[in-house]
């Protein structure tokens, strides 16, 4: 198969010059669907029709001179947990199935007002609670660089469908990783934005104080534009933030001074692997040759973020869940033997064992007699997190940490143990909590083909200096050339 432009900025600038057209671009990527579907499962809904139009009408607006939008026909995917008015949005569960949303979520709107071409909504664990894409109920979907592998999650489906070059960019969300981690399993770049940067408005609850909308690309300057194309006040959000949005893109490339902190908490951190530790060496190295200072920062309260996250997100997933009883959204169960009846068998069968999990969880920390021990403790020590981040961001521009602490794990491997999983995120739920700025950027492989990600973690509304991070790390490493076999 013709390669094609391969990064975002790329396809943008061959669409821009007439070197190739939307229907290409676009028939491209729905074919390498079609094609890899049945065994990657990135998609949950390929809309080839709606896609062909969108993909006509850029053409047909960039042959008669028309505005175009700065994405305009850039074939893009959505994660199923952010809904739109073409088809269904399931959150990867059966509770949903069939459900279409009358409206756009923003970021869907705010695309297509770019231009992008939506080509279909992608896997995802059920409603973004996990980190393998194993929780989907509609199946998992498998690793690009290795099919007995997850690819990460919540958003594996976007990160996969990424690197398989099915699409040009895709959005994921983050509540406490799920951008960043599958972004680091699959090779790609993924960006969780500052909580408020872009409106969470038509993205499925799961813990709205932690919940933000991502861009994954290729490359770091994809992701810039994406996020340019996402960021900004939402008057149907009321946490989007009115700080000024910046040019991502320009900034990828502006030449600023950086200073760098490595945390120590994280030197030894338990169960990383070495060649995760290898990979962020290397990016530290790599840093260092572009001009940037290292120093060595601290996170006193690093090793609090998994707990307090899962007492913190499982309680506001609890509260936000319970709007689904089988009384407006999705399918019914139980309706013949009453109210009672059907609230229990419409959630009993229709939530999967996970969600479950969360929302007996949430719902214990947050009842009476145990609300001030475990809820009211955790905003406490949330508290402690942020100050940890502010304090480090007094003295660095940016935090480099890996990722995960392996890379991407066999399918199977963590699903007999939800403490295992919960692990994956140590190094990215500390960022969520604090509401700041999170970058993750190919660095390496292991030994066996494997793609290692490091993270660049800046202040919140600090998008601009992690995407500077980004681009020297990924210009440093320079491993963009390599690509998942058959891609
Ligand atoms: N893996 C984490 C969880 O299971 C984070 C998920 C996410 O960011 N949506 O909750």
């Amino acid at each position: 198969m013709s390669a094609g432009p391969y990064t975002l900025a790329a396809a943008a600038a061959a669409l821009d010059e007439g070197a190739t057209t939307s229907v290409a671009l676009t028939g491209q990527c729905l074919d390498r669907i079609d094609q890899g579907n049945d065994a990657l499962r990135a998609f949950l809904r390929v809309d080839r029709a709606a896609a062909e139009e969108a993909a006509a009408a850029a053409d047909a607006r960039r042959a008669n001179g028309q505005p175009r939008g700065p994405l305009d026909g850039v074939p893009v995917a959505v994660k199923d947990n952010i809904v739109d008015v073409t088809g269904p949005t399931t959150a990867g569960s059966r509770i949903l199935e069939g459900y279409t949303s009358p409206f756009d979520a923003t970021v869907v709107h705010k695309l297509r007002a770019a231009g992008a071409v939506v080509v279909g909504k992608t896997n995802l664990d059920e409603f973004g609670m996990g980190s393998s894409t194993e929780h989907s109920a509609y199946g998992g979907t498998t690793n690009p660089w290795d099919k007995s592998r997850t690819p990460g999650g919540s958003s594996g489906g976007s990160a996969a469908a990424v690197a398989a070059t099915q699409c040009y960019g895709a959005l994921g969300t983050d509540t406490g990783g799920s951008v960043r981690q599958p972004a680091a399993f699959c090779g790609v770049a993924g960006l969780k934005p500052s909580y408020g940067r872009v409106s969470r408005f038509g993205a499925v609850a799961f813990a709205s104080s932690l919940d933000q909308v991502g861009p994954f690309a290729r490359d770091v300057k994809g992701c810039a534009h994406l996020l340019a194309a996402l960021a900004g006040p939402d008057g149907r959000d009321a946490t989007s933030s009115h700080a000024p949005v910046e040019d991502y893109a320009a900034a990828c490339d502006q030449d600023r001074p950086l200073k760098v902190g490595v945390v120590r908490e994280y030197q030894n951190q338990d169960g990383c692997d070495d060649d995760v530790l290898a990979a962020q060496h290397k990016a530290e190295q790599t840093l260092r040759e572009a001009g940037a200072t290292v120093v060595e920062v601290s996170l006193p309260h690093a090793h609090l973020a998994v707990p307090t996250y899962y007492i913190a997100a499982t309680a506001e997933a609890s509260s936000n869940l319970a709007r689904y009883d089988g009384v407006r959204y999705g399918p019914r169960r139980g309706e013949e033997g009453g109210l009672e009846s059907l609230y229990r068998k419409t959630r009993g069968e229709l939530f999967g064992p996970e969600v479950k999990r969360r929302i007996l969880l949430g719902t214990y920390v947050l009842s009476t007699g145990y609300y001030d021990a475990y809820y009211l403790r955790a905003q406490k020590v949330r508290t402690l997190i942020r100050r940890d981040y502010d304090q480090a961001f007094a003295d660095v521009d940016v935090l480099l940490t890996p990722v995960a602490p392996t890379a991407a794990f066999g399918i199977g491997e963590k699903t007999d143990d939800p403490v295992k999983m919960y692990l994956s995120d140590v190094f990215t739920i500390g960022v969520s909590l604090a509401g700041v700025c999170g970058l993750s950027v190919n660095v390496a492989f292991t030994d066996a083909g494997l793609p290692l990600g490091v993270q660049l973690v800046g202040p919140a509304m600090g998008e601009a200096s992690i995407l500077r991070a980004g681009t020297l790390v990924e210009q440093g490493v320079n491993l963009l050339e390599k690509r998942p076999q058959g891609t």
